[in-house]
């Protein structure tokens, strides 16, 4: 589908090509037809004195013998280049003032659902402080966020028992004294699994492999 346009001179509309050339313009014309362009140029040169009209014609003449020096055509193909690079330029920033709006709008809709969950934690706990109740809102909704906080804390403790040996020896001595039971059950488990591996080595002695 070929796009068209309405010529606001003869009001006819007609197809995009059809339109004089404007690379800065978003739809890339003006809003004048190439028709009416072309009438209005022709009328005002009518309009002209025989030595004006003479006058243009020797210009013209000498654009002409201009055109064909191969200066002429470098220069052209420079100013080709830069016009590549502006209207290249023009659509990045364009892209980009895209690409922020997105960002700003994406931003606020993650602020205004934070807006939401905060007041719903608030609610939900009102014995809480505002922050803890949001910290317990989040731990107890939020499965990634329980997983991260679960792991913090695991490696805080692993880390405070490796520095502290005394305290980690101790921390078990007073949980076995707590709970014999557990601890005899468990040592129990380990030793008939100990036993039962070492009676499957026995029983199929490794092989050397041919
Ligand atoms: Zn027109």
């Amino acid at each position: 589908m070929t796009k068209t346009k309405v010529c606001k001179v003869c009001g006819v509309e007609k197809p995009l090509e059809r339109f004089v050339k404007q690379w800065r313009n978003t739809s890339g014309v003006l809003s004048v037809c190439l028709d009416c362009y072309y009438a209005r140029a022709k009328a005002g040169y009518e309009k002209l004195s025989e030595e004006e009209k003479e006058r243009r014609r020797l210009e013209r003449n000498a654009y002409q013998r201009k055109l064909r020096t191969p200066e002429y055509a470098q220069e052209m193909e420079r100013k080709r280049a830069e016009r590549g690079l502006r209207a290249e330029a023009l659509e990045l920033s364009r892209a980009e003032r895209t690409a922020r709006k997105n960002l700003r709008e994406e931003k606020a809709a993650k602020r205004a659902e934070r807006a939401l969950q905060i007041e719903a934690a608030v609610a939900l706990y009102p014995a809480l402080d505002r922050w803890q109740a949001v910290k317990k809102y989040d731990y107890e909704t939020n499965p990634a966020h329980r997983e991260h906080r679960d792991e913090v804390r695991r490696a805080q403790q692993r880390r405070h028992d490796k520095n502290n040996p005394e305290k980690r020896r101790e921390k078990e001595k007073r949980k076995r004294e707590r709970n014999p039971e557990r601890f005899l059950e468990k040592n129990r488990r380990y030793a008939a699994r100990r036993k039962a591996r070492l009676l499957a080595e026995k029983s199929s002695p490794l092989t050397p492999e041919e």
